[in-house]
Order: structure tokens, then C-alpha cells, then sequence
């Protein structure tokens, strides 16, 4: 059974969400602050893990950079308290995968953890290797080389590419791409794809400003070609 991750530092919400959780047959745990969620986050390998924003310790964000800087590709939900002020784009950049407002109605958070996890579960070990110019790309393992070297991408660039690699050539837009790479809880903003895209070219390309590869169709969007 999946194994749930609770970072919040109320212990009411916490407490409701882990009782839930359990209830709905899930294994879950919660701590109270950032920096003992990245730990615990480390350690158990949850399946998925519910994280607030407002933490004390280190913010949902720093948590959420740190992850996925030491390569977890663990799905992630961030909590935003109503009337918090909170960068959405910049949560989805850092590799969040949904938002969820609090107060979080029950059955809304168990819809939306299902389909978190049945995006991870859509995307089963393939043996999907994609080699361009001098950069290789090994989407199970989310590792990328150019020149044999090691490069980073964020997970989602990784989802990005992917993706226009399985369309074979076909222009898809931006909104196309949010609502496969993202899913459909997202907040669309075209710059988030073409941050994205800026990421691939960059680390990937011989010439980010004359990229052979990741092109741009102009009035819609991207297409990839080898
Ligand atoms: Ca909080």
C-alpha cells in the first residue's frame, strides 16, 4: 500500500489528513517541520508526500529544491493555507506536482492524491533511451549525459522532453504539454512550459540560441526532432 508523507506543522491538520489516510488504507506518518520532513522524506522513500508551504525549519520550497536536488522523483502535493501568499509557478518549477488550498476538503485530497499517483504509476520502467546530438537521455533512471557528462534536469524537464519525443515530430502546445506533463490541477502559465523548454535547450543543446532539436513552431508551441 502506498506510503504517504505528511509535512505540516498544525497538529489538527495533521492529525485529520494522517487519520484520513489511514482510513483510506494508506501507510502514513506526518512530521512537523521542513527540515525533519526532508529527512524523513529521505529515509522512508514515501510514495508521495503532502507538504506544506509555511514550515518552520525550511519552507515547502526549500524542502521540495533539496529533493529533487538529491534526484527524488517522490510526486509531491503543497498545502497553501487560504489567503497565503504563495508562488504557485515557482512550486511547479521546483517539481511540485499539484496545490491543494486549506482547509482541504477530504474527499477533494483523496481524488487528487489518486491521481498524483496514478500519473507515477502510468509511467512504468520502459527502458526509454533517447540519444541526440552529443546529449543521451535515460528517462527510467532520469539521467542525462552530453559528452558522456553528467547534466541536471528537473524532473519535469525530463516529462517535457519525454513527451515531445513520444509525439514523433507533431507541433504540440503549450497547454497540450501542461495538461500531460503537469495534469489537469494546474495553473497554467505558458511561462512554466517555456521555462522548461529553455532548461532542455540549455543543458542539452550544442547552441541553446540555435537549437537543432527542441524547435520552436511559432503561434504553437514545440516539436522535437533527432
Ligand atoms: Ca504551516
Amino acid at each position: 500500500m502506498p506510503k504517504i508523507l505528511v509535512v505540516e506543522d498544525e497538529a489538527a491538520i495533521a492529525r485529520v489528513l494522517v487519520d484520513n489516510l489511514l482510513f483510506e488504507g494508506y501507510e502514513a506518518e506526518a512530521v512537523a517541520d521542513g527540515a525533519e520532513g526532508l529527512e524523513r522524506a529521505l529515509a522512508w522513500q514515501p510514495d508521495l508526500i503532502l507538504l506544506d508551504v509555511v514550515l518552520p525549519t525550511m519552507d515547502g520550497y526549500e524542502v521540495c529544491r533539496r529533493l529533487r536536488a538529491q534526484g527524488a522523483a517522490t510526486p509531491i502535493i503543497m498545502l497553501t493555507a487560504r489567503g497565503e501568499e504563495v508562488d504557485k509557478v515557482l512550486g511547479l518549477e521546483l517539481g511540485a506536482d499539484d496545490y491543494v488550498t486549506k482547509p482541504v476538503g477530504v474527499r477533494e485530497l483523496m481524488a487528487r492524491i489518486k491521481a498524483v499517483l496514478r500519473r507515477g504509476e502510468l509511467a512504468p520502467a520502459t527502458g526509454a533511451v533517447l540519444e541526440f546530438g552529443q546529449a543521451r537521455i535515460d528517462f527510467d533512471r532520469y539521467e542525462a549525459t552530453v559528452d558522456g557528462q553528467t547534466v541536471h534536469l528537473s524532473p519535469k524537464a525530463f516529462g517535457v522532453l519525454r513527451l515531445l519525443w513520444e509525439s514523433k515530430g507533431r507541433a504540440l502546445t503549450r497547454a497540450q504539454i501542461l495538461e500531460q506533463v503537469w495534469g489537469y490541477e494546474v495553473y497554467p502559465t505558458t511561462r512554466t512550459v517555456d521555462n522548461h523548454i529553455a532548461e532542455l535547450r540549455n543543458r542539452l543543446e550544442a547552441d541553446p540560441a540555435q537549437p537543432r532539436h527542441i524547435l520552436t513552431v511559432h503561434g504553437v508551441g514545440y516539436r522535437f526532432v533527432e
